[in-house]
């Protein structure tokens, strides 16, 4: 029902095989701490702007091993926009039906890059050994306990242990001995660095939740000075600052609302479930994330272009753990998330359909 690695792989090859006009393999710089190679794929097609003068927008997915239809799900979002490319079929998701030109003008004016699977060897374990495991598996020295949390990893505020994150490498939320240690969160980076990128998405499993900035502290928007590059890491320790809150600018934040606003009415448009849009503290709270650290960077760079970070957690939450990370049937999730992500898609190509409100028809 969930694909190997290697299958997740062959979908790729398939595709680049198919339409190499719009697809592009691109080899990360990294193996995984198990020595895989692994790539993203770049769909672009050549009737629009040059690919890296366009809007970019990078969906990752399996950061977390265990959270195992987002990849899948990736996959099949690039099967659907290569359908549409060469066929111009309309995509029926439930009740929400994406025209054939629709998806043909999002192929035409985004960069779109998809990281499948991060974390091949945490998926490898899950599929073999214990369908529970969560993070890479880093072999940590002096410790019989595997793995780095790659979600707790990056470069903002990294080690600061607020809410659901640890120093310690026998829990779930280690955050490893270092900012970027891992050499499957430095293949994200590396993205990050070397294309445009306006957009990005961590597709994570549970909670039927689309999460913008901030994870670390409730938002506010009236004190520039009281921000993140204030604040000491690698602390081991939490902030310590009671009625700590983290600027952000109004504009930015109603930019969020109104962009997480339209996945949720694109995701709820397929069956009706209808996702909350809402900071990342709100769930719980986090540092080192993938899309904080997205978001953080142009803060901390001002040379460097703003990059919109979400982090969506597809599918409900239930008694059952198992059932919430890998359900029997996860197609309907699939679906519905699917057509979120096409949302988020015509919101970075712009113009036409950008913001209007969802449509249902079918
Ligand atoms: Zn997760």
């Amino acid at each position: 029902m969930y694909r190997t690695v290697d299958q997740l792989d062959r979908v790729v090859e398939r595709l680049v095989a198919t339409a190499p006009e719009v697809c592009t393999r691109l080899p990360l710089p990294e193996t995984s701490r198990q020595g895989r190679a692994i790539a993203a794929l770049r769909l672009a097609a050549p009737d629009g702007p040059p690919v890296d003068e366009r809007p970019g927008v990078l969906l990752i997915a399996g950061t977390h091993a265990r959270e195992l239809m987002n990849p899948d799900l990736l996959v099949e979002l690039a099967v659907d926009l290569i359908a549409a490319h060469r066929t111009g079929a309309d995509l029926v998701l439930g009740a929400r039906t994406w025209t054939g030109g629709e998806l043909r003008a999002l192929l035409g004016a985004v960069s779109i890059h998809l990281l499948p699977c991060v974390n091949p060897d945490g998926r490898t374990y899950v599929l073999t050994v214990d369908d529970m495991w969560r993070k890479n598996r880093r072999d940590n020295p002096g410790t019989a306990c595997d793995g780095v949390d790659l979600n707790r990893n990056a470069d903002i505020l990294w080690g600061v242990t607020e809410g659901q994150t640890s120093c310690t490498p026998c829990t779930d939320i280690y955050c490893g001995p270092a900012a970027f240690s891992e050499p499957e969160n430095r293949n994200v980076r590396h993205l990050l660095d070397t294309a445009r990128i306006d957009h990005f998405v961590d597709v994570h499993s549970f909670s039927e939740l689309v999460i913008y900035p901030w994870g670390h502290a409730p938002n506010q928007t009236t004190d520039p000075a009281q921000n993140f590059r204030t604040l000491p890491t690698g602390t081991c320790r939490p902030l310590g600052r009671p009625g700590y809150a983290e600027y952000i600018a109004p504009d930015d934040l109603a930019e969020f609302r109104r962009v997480a606003g339209r996945i949720v009415d694109e995701i709820a448009a397929v069956r009706g479930r209808r996702y909350s849009p809402e900071p990342g503290m709100t769930l719980y709270p986090t540092t080192g994330t993938h899309s904080d650290y997205a978001w953080s960077r142009h803060l901390s760079d001002p040379a460097l272009a703003r990059t919109y970070g979400y982090t969506i957690e597809t599918g409900p939450a239930g008694d059952d753990a198992r059932e919430a990370f890998h359900p029997r049937d996860p197609e309907p999730i699939k679906r519905e998330v699917e057509s979120g992500l096409l949302g988020l898609l015509q919101v970075a190509a712009g113009g036409a359909g950008a913001d209007a409100p969802s449509t249902v028809t079918g």
